[in-house]
């Protein structure tokens, strides 16, 4: 038995830095000792009780540490993570490549992961396609525009600062519109911007506030990737629409079904890790914050006000 801090969520949006007891590992765990977890979207869902988890619990879906045994790891999907020492499921670790940071390596297994199914499994991107991708200066966004153009695709991007818009441009996003101008009919902008034939995928993480917007810049038989909602769920959906839009298809992935067996995990972070020592995939490290500031980070996020990854350190 050893204790450590644990970022606890209490209740609806209620959390804390609290001492917990953190067990022996089973058998089929391994220790860590986290360097950094990551901040994602999920950890907000759970904490306003949106995907249900049962009270108190440690919030933090992915993280990247040093092994019990001197390995350095990294994983995805293993509520718990915001804690200075954790016991991981031992098939969910995954090894973290000489000359990758181990912050870097937490800040892409939930991102760098979801990009990479988005990209080769949900609509396998090819030489020539164009593809929207909205947010593209946030944590998904960066790695979904250099995934698509090194697999030959076009990136149409959308941010909502003149900055964000920069750090989309300098990633390889083709076109950047401002999709916060209250003005801008963002389809007709898409349609302007491939000579009215639509995009062949739309990638839309921001959910409520563009799924309609997404749907009418589809060419026909184009897809919708519904990945998330930052900006709220898409509200129930008349199947209709997708006739009218053009024979599109619609799907709303999630990384769970995308890493079916270990096979697939180290095949996907073998990908992005490798890109990522590489250097053919840039990684921005947006924020970094002890746990006694995670407030402050969700706040930041669910503000709009990050680009790239946000990173709790527990050892701060
Ligand atoms: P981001 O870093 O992309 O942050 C969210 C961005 O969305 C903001 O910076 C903002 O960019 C944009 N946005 C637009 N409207 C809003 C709004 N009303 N409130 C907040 N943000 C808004 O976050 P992540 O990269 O962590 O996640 C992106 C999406 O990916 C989320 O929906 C998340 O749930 C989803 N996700 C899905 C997974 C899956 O397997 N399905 C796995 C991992 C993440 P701007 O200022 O440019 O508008």
């Amino acid at each position: 038995m050893t204790t450590t801090s644990a970022l606890v969520v209490t209740g609806p949006d209620e959390m804390s830095v609290q001492e917990i007891d953190v067990a022996a590992p089973g058998s089929d765990e391994t220790q860590v000792e986290v360097a950094a977890a990551g901040v994602n979207f999920i950890d907000v869902y759970q904490r306003q009780g949106v995907y249900p988890v049962e009270t108190p619990f440690v919030l933090g879906s992915e993280g990247a540490g040093t092994s019990s045994s001197g390995e350095r790891v990294a994983w995805p999907q293993h509520l718990g993570s915001a804690a200075g020492v954790v016991n991981v499921p031992t098939d969910k670790l995954v090894p973290v490549p000489e000359g990758v940071e181990l912050e870097t390596a937490a800040a892409v297994m939930l991102q760098g992961l979801t990009a990479h199914y988005l990209v080769t499994s949900t609509f396998p991107v090819k030489e020539g396609d164009v593809a929207l991708v909205h947010a593209a200066a946030g944590g998904v966004g960066q790695l979904l525009v250099q995934l698509i153009t090194a697999r030959g695709g076009r990136v149409i991007a959308t941010a909502g600062t003149e900055e964000k818009r920069a750090k989309a441009r300098d990633l390889g996003a083709e076109t950047v519109i401002d999709y916060s101008d209250p003005g801008l009919d963002l389809a007709q902008a898409v349609r302007d911007a491939t000579d009215g034939r639509g995009v062949d995928v739309a990638y839309d993480g921001v959910g409520k506030a563009t799924f309609d917007a997404s749907l009418a810049s589809l060419r026909p038989r184009g897809m919708l990737v519904l990945f998330g909602g930052a900006s709220g769920q898409v509200p129930p959906f008349d199947l209709q629409r997708l006739n009218s839009a053009g024979s599109v298809f619609v799907t709303r992935p999630t990384l769970g079904h995308y890493l079916q067996d270990r096979a697939e995990l180290l095949w996907r972070a073998d990908e992005v890790l490798g890109a990522v020592a590489d250097g053919s995939l840039r990684v921005e490290i947006g924020g970094r914050y002890p746990l006694a500031e995670a407030a402050q980070a969700y706040a930041d996020l669910e503000g709009r006000r990050t680009t790239g990854k946000l990173l709790l350190l527990p050892t701060a």
